[in-house]
């Protein structure tokens, strides 16, 4: 009787859009030699793709959170074990609490360091780690809204576009504001993303205040509904009784950081990388990173994000195979974004030819549901969504 040799870990710190694009691209290519290990936090995927718009309408909250209990058939070739990566050594992930199979760490001969980053709720919902938290965060922040007759919205990044126009669109009758610490919006692509924001924005009758910052108030704004003015930097005050921030990313690089100091960016806490996508260390030519963590040009996308995770797992395969081969180097994606303006609205930078702005309803319009093409996660991860299997 032969006993099967055990099977070496490609391990994943994260099991978002880079994790998925990288476990996809292993099932077409991995050795059968090893398996994937994904470490996530949540119970679910988050396609946060579409929370500004479930921040607002309810009733299909449950299709934005996709269990992961199908992307592998068997354990032998992959799993998703959901806990907190609390600490990385040179063989090892630690874990937060005992997995079956496992205890409290797994080995990796390769690690893809994909943690992401964190943004403002409701921009992400980081620290909601099941599915009926993270519904219920999404539900507390559609009774806020209804609530306020005049929202403040803080950063005019892509959610806080979205959120803008999805609240007048619903809600004609609330006043929204939007301040944008710079004059042009989505300053990473063409200028006709802006010009064609800014028309959809005063179309939707969203008040805009440009080249200017709130003052936010030391630990936050208390959001107990009363009405209070509300400075910006220049002096100019706005009266509102719901405050949002939907300010920038912070990428959570400290956990590799421990292991790795030399490999963090001090300036942006981004993980610097080798073109390879192995981070800039020497001393770990068998960890890779991708992604939103990672100290790349393209601008962070979940698309660049996805491409990202394939040529890990291309360049591990080839490693595998060989631990001289020469690897696959990242070549910057060209900015490429679709911002929802409300059910029926869009602002797109697409690339085909070449790179090109678009806002035509007709061209885009079947790029449009109600639930942002979320039953493409329902595919990705082999549970394709149906009214059984959102309550998953
Ligand atoms: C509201 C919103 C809308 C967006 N819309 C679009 C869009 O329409 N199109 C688009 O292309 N991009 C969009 N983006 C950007 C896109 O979501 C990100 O670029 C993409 O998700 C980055 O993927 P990632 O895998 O690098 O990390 P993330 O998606 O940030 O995920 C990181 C994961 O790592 C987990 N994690 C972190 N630390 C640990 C740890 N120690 N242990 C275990 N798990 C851990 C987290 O729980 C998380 O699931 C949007 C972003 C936001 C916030």
């Amino acid at each position: 009787m032969t006993t099967a040799t055990p099977k070496k870990n490609i391990v994943i710190i994260g099991g978002s859009c880079v994790a998925i694009a990288a476990a996809l691209e292993a099932k077409k290519t991995l050795p059968a030699t090893h398996r994937i290990i994904i470490i996530e936090k949540h119970s679910h995927f988050h396609y946060m793709f579409a929370f500004p718009r479930a921040c607002v309408i309810d009733g299909w909250e449950n299709e934005l959170f996709v269990p992961y209990t199908k992307l592998y058939d068997s354990p032998d070739k992959g799993q998703v074990i959901q806990a907190l990566a609390t600490n990385i050594t040179k063989t090892h992930v630690e874990l937060d609490r005992p997995v079956e199979g496992f205890g409290t760490s797994v080995e990796y001969e390769y690690l893809i360091y994909a943690t992401g980053a964190r943004h403002p709720e409701p921009g992400n919902l980081n620290d909601h780690d099941t599915k009926t938290g993270a519904i219920q965060r999404l539900k507390e922040m559609q009774a806020n809204i209804q609530k306020a007759t005049k929202v403040l919205l803080i950063g005019g990044g892509a959610v806080g576009l979205e959120l803008a126009v999805e609240i007048r669109e619903h809600f004609p009758d609330k006043e929204v504001t939007l301040v944008h610490s710079r004059d042009r919006y989505m300053p990473s692509y063409k200028y006709g993303m802006h010009e064609k924001t800014v028309e959809i924005l005063n179309e939707f009758g969203v008040r805009e205040i440009r080249s200017d910052r709130v003052v936010v108030p030391e630990g936050g704004f208390v959001n107990d509904f009363k009405m209070i003015k509300v400075s910006t930097r220049d002096g100019k005050e706005i009266e509102a009784d719901l405050q949002i921030l939907c300010t920038g990313m912070t990428p959570q690089s400290d956990l590799l950081g421990k292991l790795s100091p030399q490999s963090i960016n001090p300036a942006n806490r981004l993980v610097k990388t080798k073109p390879t996508l192995q981070i800039a260390d020497d001393a770990f030519p068998n960890i890779f990173t991708a992604g939103d963590v990672a100290d790349l040009e393209d601008v962070k996308t979940g698309g660049a994000a996805w491409q990202e995770g394939i040529l890990c797992m291309k360049n591990i395969c080839k490693l595998i195979s060989n631990p001289k081969a020469t690897l696959a180097t990242h070549t910057p994606m060209a900015p490429q974004i679709f911002l929802y303006f409300g059910v029926a609205r869009g602002v797109a930078q697409l690339k085909i030819f070449k790179l090109f702005v678009i806002t035509s309803t007709f061209i885009l319009k079947r790029f449009f549901s109600y639930n942002i093409l979320a039953g493409r996660a329902w595919d990705w991860l082999g549970t394709p969504l149906s009214k059984e299997t959102a309550d998953k």
